[in-house]
């Protein structure tokens, strides 16, 4: 049901009470006698219910509302029509002080739900202000009243508790905008209608004190405001979170309170500096005033200084520890090792740094996401702190890269013995929320050496070093740093450098190793393989700048290079007779290849500057391409078949691929990787293993290529096992293009290839 026409009563009422409330302060006639200050009472108090009742607030509201009206209202009709009879005005007096109470629990209910994160200070700051406030109502209104008007002790009193409770409502307010909590605009309209009570009371007590010589006409009007603003704060739909905890802000409302807690500490000392006590009782009522808002404001300063203490605290805190598993962070770490060397050297202690990798973290990540990647890392965390003596301290320095410092060790010897520990501890399998998960680390050692590793940070680059170490030796392993590895790494830095130049000072070259039918010795094929010569004349092998081109990236330029000049050499071959007309050739291609988005466009430039066809081009790539990045290696793939290129698995049987991949990807040819092949002619299992793996490359239609035959017997196997072609050293070396002619004239002579073939075909 829509609630919009109530919402136009509540808007109406709410209206006319103020053209009422104005008519009546232009009048200026007696308000309460002409009855125009109860009339528009009463139309904002018909606004406001009909608002209330629209927007629903908590229903702890109500009671307290009709208590406030209806102690007002009955307390101002007796303060009206009995000004001068004493116990009439007691009654009245009595009810106001009972409407502040009201509303000094009402606000403090509402309040208290949105004091935010730091409700000590702000509930001393709104104490500050609360008693500023007491101390000017004293000094200003109270303690006039009690000197000029003849009123009884009685009503005194109840006058002053009445302004006392003021200075309470006034601290609750306070309070309420101290805090963290989001300002709605019932908030706003709230605190509006209550500064306007407060003002009306204080202009009645100003008239009372003498202070001012004005209509009370005025105070009506602030109570008018009052209500209206009360009006439009049921009106306003946020009135129904006024009492629920709100949403904090993201900043503090710093700066306007500490403008209010000092302006209410500052005004109370100016007028105590610039005017005299009067009496004793005045005397002793300031200095009461003044010691417990010293007593507040010297609370509020430990206060802060002491919470500032504990944020910067925390904030070094987290700043030194890893907040995934609560171990030291990499600063922290340093701090640690530095202590650690201090003095070590006199006491003949040779502390040391672990550097310890968790292997194929990666993949946990991608394949069981991060969320399992993350559990992975506290577990690992765990296993290391329980696996590890109290006094070695564990850290987390990035990733899945974790930190172990022994500050007792006193030889290389005996950091071995904590690697070890730490190698142990992951024999167990992890038991995460999505299973068991096994892993293994790779761990780099480097211990305390006054010329070599003689500070922190030397230690921890050192073992950081000897754990790649470890890496390059098969993961899963322990590597102590030793001076040699840091050559190691300059050389590799050379290498990265060099090899940027290396294709615009043309060093690298291509050789090529052919492809043979094992039925008839025909070569059908080349391969296309690297190779670099430095300057300075050393060769390197592409074992070694491959796998750098691939991690920078140079690989990326290279590998279009070397695809256009292996497809030229086809080209010209075939131009020359030195091989038949549909001899393709074989390019290896790097994961990193495949994923460039150029990738497709670099192969079908290449093609159509050497005017290959197409299906004369094999590209290589190895199991690991299906696995990293499945569905961008499939798609460049798919691409690839389909402008007619074809895909071959190269070194096949070294990675995990499963047939379920080689079933999904569009691959044509398998390249038995020459670990098998080397034993095919003697281990049986490898023979059979062989078999297998040709039995379903034929059973899948691919094409099948044995690498790396090198002895007749093992030429002589693959044929039995049907085996379709192969390469090795045994057909020929990789060859320079230019000596392509005669290697592949010496493999046509039929003569020779039978006697290779051997007794098969005699
Ligand atoms: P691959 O693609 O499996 O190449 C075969 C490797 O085995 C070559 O080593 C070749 O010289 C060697 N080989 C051939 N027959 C025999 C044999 O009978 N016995 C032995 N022991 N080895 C044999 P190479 O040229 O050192 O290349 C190593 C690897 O470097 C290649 O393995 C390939 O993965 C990579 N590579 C070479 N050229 C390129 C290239 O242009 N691009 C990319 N991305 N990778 C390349
Ligand atoms: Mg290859
Ligand atoms: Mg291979």
């Amino acid at each position: 049901m829509s609630n919009a026409p109530l919402h136009r009563v509540s808007w109406a009422c709410g209206a006319l009470g103020v053209v009422v409330a104005v008519i009546n302060s232009l009048t200026d006639s007696d308000a309460l006698a002409s009855g125009t200050y109860l009339t528009s009472t009463v139309l904002l108090g018909v606004a406001l219910i009909i608002a209330a009742l629209v927007n629903k607030p908590d229903n702890r509201i109500w009671p307290m509302l009709l208590l406030i009206a209806g102690t007002s209202i009955t307390g101002q009709v007796i303060d009206a029509r009995f000004t001068d009879q004493a116990p009439e005005q007691a009654i009245a007096e009595g009810l106001f002080l009972v409407v502040q109470l009201l509303l000094a629990v009402g606000l403090t209910y509402i309040s208290a739900k949105r004091l935010g994160n730091d409700p000590i200070s702000v509930v001393v700051d709104g104490i500050i202000v609360g008693l500023g406030a007491w101390f000017l109502i004293w000094v200003g209104l109270l303690k006039p009243i009690i000197d000029t008007t003849e009123q009884t002790i009685v009503v005194n009193a109840l006058q002053g508790a009445t302004l006392a409770a003021s200075a309470i409502v006034l601290f609750t307010l306070a309070t309420l905008f101290f805090g963290d909590s989001l300002r709605t605009p019932a908030v706003w309209l709230v605190a509006a209608a209550i500064t306007f009570t407060l003002i009306g009371d204080v202009i009645y007590s100003a008239i009372d004190a003498g202070r001012i010589d004005t209509s009370s006409n005025h105070a009506l009007s602030a109570y008018i405001a009052s209500l209206l603003f009360a009006a439009a704060a049921f009106l306003h739909p946020s009135i129904r979170t006024l009492t629920k905890k709100s949403i904090e802000r993201q900043q503090r409302p710093l700066l306007s309170r500490l403008i209010v807690t000092t302006s209410a500490l500052t005004v109370p000392v100016i007028v105590l500096a610039s005017s005299d006590p009067v009496d004793t009782a005045d005397r002793v009522v300031r200095a009461v005033s003044i010691a417990v808002l010293t007593i507040a404001v010297t609370a509020r300063v430990v206060q802060a200084v002491v919470s500032n203490a504990k944020i910067q605290k925390q904030l070094i805190a987290s700043a030194q520890t890893d907040a995934l598993t609560g171990l030291p962070s990499r600063s922290l770490m340093l701090t640690h090792v530095n202590n650690a060397l201090l003095g070590a050297y006199d006491e003949g202690r040779q502390p040391s740094v672990l550097f310890i990798d968790v292997d194929r973290f990666k993949n946990i990540n991608d394949s069981l996401g991060h969320q399992a990647g993350d559990d992975v890392l506290v577990a690992v965390a765990q296993r290391l702190r329980n696996a590890l003596p109290p006094h070695c301290v564990v850290g987390r320095i990035s990733g899945d890269e974790f930190v172990v410092l022994d500050s007792e060790t006193r030889s290389p010897s005996e950091a071995m013995l904590i690697a070890d520990k730490i190698l142990d501890c992951f024999h167990e399998p992890l038991s995460l929320r999505q299973g068991d998960v096994f892993v293994s680390a790779s761990v780099g050692v480097a211990t305390y050496q006054p010329t070599i590793s003689g500070n922190a940070d030397d230690l921890l680059r050192h073992a950081d070093t000897a754990m790649y170490r470890a890496k390059d030796a098969g993961r899963n392993c322990v590597a102590v740093f030793d001076e040699s590895m840091l050559e190691r790494v300059t050389q590799r830095l050379a290498v990265e450098t060099a090899l940027y130049r290396a294709l615009e000072r043309r060093e690298l070259r291509l050789v090529h190793q052919p492809i043979v039918d094992i039925e008839d010795g025909e070569v059908v094929g080349f391969e296309a393989l690297m190779r670099w010569q430095r300057d300075d004349g050393s060769m390197i092998s592409p074992a070694e700048f491959i796998p750098i081109a691939e991690e920078t990236g140079t690989i990326v330029p290279i590998g279009a290079w070397a695809l256009l000049e292996a497809l030229t050499h086809l080209k010209t071959w075939i131009t020359e007779g030195v091989c038949r007309s549909d001899a393709t050739m074989s390019v290896n291609v790097s994961p990193r290849q495949l994923h460039d988005p150029q990738f497709v466009s670099v192969v079908a430039e290449a093609l159509r500057r050497s005017r290959v066809t197409p299906d004369q081009l094999w590209l290589e790539v190895t199991e690991s391409v299906m696995i990293a990045e499945p569905d961008q290696a499939l798609s460049a793939l798919n691409r690839l078949c389909d402008i007619g290129v074809r895909v071959a698995i190269d070194d096949f049987g070294t990675g995990y691929s499963s047939l379920s991949l080689l079933q999904k990807f569009p691959i044509q040819r398998l390249k038995i990787d020459r670990s098998f092949i080397n034993g095919v002619s003697d281990d049986l299992s490898a023979r059979s293993l062989v078999r297998t793996i040709i039995a379903m490359g034929d059973s899948l239609g691919l094409d099948m290529v044995a690498e790396g035959v090198e002895s007749v017997r093992q030429l002589q196997t693959l044929a039995e096992l049907r085996c379709a072609k192969a390469q090795g050293y045994l057909i020929s070396h990789p060859v320079p293009p230019e000596s392509m002619g005669s290697t592949v004239a010496a493999l046509d002579q039929f003569g020779s290839w039978s006697r290779l073939r051997g007794p098969r075909n005699t």
